[in-house]
């Protein structure tokens, strides 16, 4: 059915559309199916709104204009906000079938003004190029004169000391000659896709890498629907050119890879194991890994907070907090685990407590075993730069360091369970028979989101506050306590067979 009245294209959905043309039909006719956001989409919404807030704060005589329901009557009040001559924050024009908000249109010499676009980025990206294109072609076609424009966006060299300056926080760099340039293309893409809003076929467009590049396409569920459930060819790993072109080929289970394809090592490893729906053992890989581990063995795990706007003093923007760790220790072969964490109970920095803690746990010997431990060692050494007297330390346990990652990042270890991943997520069911499902928090963003929201948050109460806690101790300990399994589940298959 067509639409009863001809929508206009906004930025945003010009950017989607710049993504997948398909996507951007959707939105225009297929809306209730598009999946809502998630709660990791949704945590980067939350933080593009706190930064815009803040960006804000740098145009003290600004004027904010409430978002009106129906375009045309949010563009009469922004035309009428022009004659302040103040900087008006999400002032929209319309112009042809496009409508556009700006962040920040600040006014310049007598009857100009420069766009100001926020971005909660640490530098200037190529798409935020665009976005910008599409304004300035919307608003001058509205009758403005558009100066220059500019990005917004965070410094990642700026150092929290207190309040929050906001002058620092920011960086803001012109791009007015890039802007120009776009524009010619801007108005033909304007013009494709007015098109595709405008008809009732859904455009057809394959998959591609696009889906997932530069970030995942909210639809993958419905076109990727088609594939197999598991032991698809897009689950080799590495480069996916090879699973496009079997899918040309009409190839889209590994057990119908024909010998002779041209793999790489480790996709044949894989297609082996779902072939034979049997784990790919290197013992000798294995024996190596596990022969370097000395006891104790010192199983760790952090959960941390990267805020855009740093919440405790002497960190970055970006900069990976811990509020949480779990440690679990086994003294020595057959020895039951001995447990230790803490999770931040307040807004205080949790850097000291957890470093003054960690240094009594993990004592003067025996591996430390992380998943990824590249993270924790690089949580460690930024919570050091703040805490400089715990260097020494850090300098010794660093040497400590084993990556319980690294058999499964290698393929010395496959199962086709694992699906192609070698997250701890997949492996440790793949090994284990038991995983991450049914938990309430079962993924790191998440618990990042869920920590911020309920310390940092203004109106979460109580209950709602003990419950998310509980839920960060489960899943902080599973992932630790995981390590465990996945490690004698390692050392079953290597020396018990
Ligand atoms: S999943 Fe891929 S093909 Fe489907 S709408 Fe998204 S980008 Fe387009």
């Amino acid at each position: 059915m067509r639409p009863k009245y001809l929508p206009y294209l906004s930025k945003s959905k010009f950017i989607e559309g710049m993504k997948c043309l398909k996507l951007l039909w959707y939105e225009y006719h297929r809306k209730d199916e598009i999946p809502k956001f998630d709660i990791l989409r949704r945590s980067v919404m939350d933080m593009g709104t706190k930064v815009g807030e803040l960006a804000r704060t740098l145009f003290p005589d600004g004027v904010k204009l409430e978002r009106m329901r129906v375009p045309a009557d949010h563009a009469a009040q922004s035309r009428e906000a022009l004659s302040l001559r103040k900087p008006l924050f999400e002032a929209g024009f319309i112009y042809k079938r496009v409508y556009a908000l700006a962040d920040i249109l600040v006014p310049a010499g007598a009857d100009e003004w420069d766009l100001v676009e926020v971005k909660s980025s640490t530098g200037v990206k190529e798409y935020h190029k665009w976005d910008l294109a599409f304004q300035k072609y919307t608003y001058e076609g509205a009758g403005l004169n558009i100066r220059k424009c500019y990005i917004m966006h965070i410094n990642n060299r700026y150092v929290k000391n207190g309040d929050i300056v906001p002058r620092d926080l920011f960086s803001k760099k012109e791009v007015t000659e890039e802007v120009d340039e776009l524009i010619p293309d801007v108005v033909k893409k304007i013009s494709g896709m007015v098109r595709i809003v405008d008809s009732n076929n859904m455009p057809d467009v394959k998959i591609g890498q696009y889906c997932r590049t530069p970030y995942p396409c909210v639809l993958e569920g419905i076109c990727w629907d088609f594939l197999p459930e598991k032991d698809h060819v897009f689950l080799l790993h590495g480069r996916k050119k090879i699973a496009f072109d079997l899918m040309e080929q009409g190839i889209l289970k590994m057990e119908d890879i024909p010998e002779g394809c041209k793999l790489t090592g480790i996709q044949d490893i894989q297609v082996k194991s779902h072939k034979n729906q049997e784990p790919h053992v290197d013992k000798a890989g294995v024996r190596k890994f596990i022969d370097k581990l000395k006891y104790p063995l010192h199983f760790l795990d952090f959960e941390t907070i990267a805020p855009a706007v740093p919440v405790y003093d002497l960190t970055r923007p970006f900069e990976n907090v811990p509020f949480q760790y779990s440690l679990y220790i086994v003294e020595k072969d057959g020895a039951r685990p001995r447990h230790h964490s803490y999770l931040a109970p307040e807004r205080n920095d949790p850097r000291p407590e957890i470093l003054k803690q960690l240094e009594r746990f993990l004592g003067d010997s025996g591996s430390i075993l992380a998943y990824n431990a590249s993270f924790e060692i690089q949580t460690l050494h930024a919570a050091i730069i703040a805490n400089s007297q715990y260097g020494g330390w850090f300098r010794k346990i660093k040497e400590r360091f084993v990556d319980l990652h690294e058999p499964f990042r290698q393929f010395s270890y496959y199962h086709p369970r694992q699906k192609g991943s070698g997250s701890i997520k997949d492996v440790l069911p793949a090994m284990t028979g038991s995983g991450y499902e049914g938990m309430e928090i079962a993924e790191g963003g998440i618990a990042s989101y869920e920590y911020y929201r309920v310390t940092f948050g203004d109106s979460v109460d109580e209950d709602e506050r003990r419950r998310v806690r509980l839920a960060l101790e489960k899943y902080c300990d599973l992932d630790t306590k995981g390590m465990i399994g996945i490690l004698y589940a390692l050392m079953k298959d290597c020396y018990c067979k």
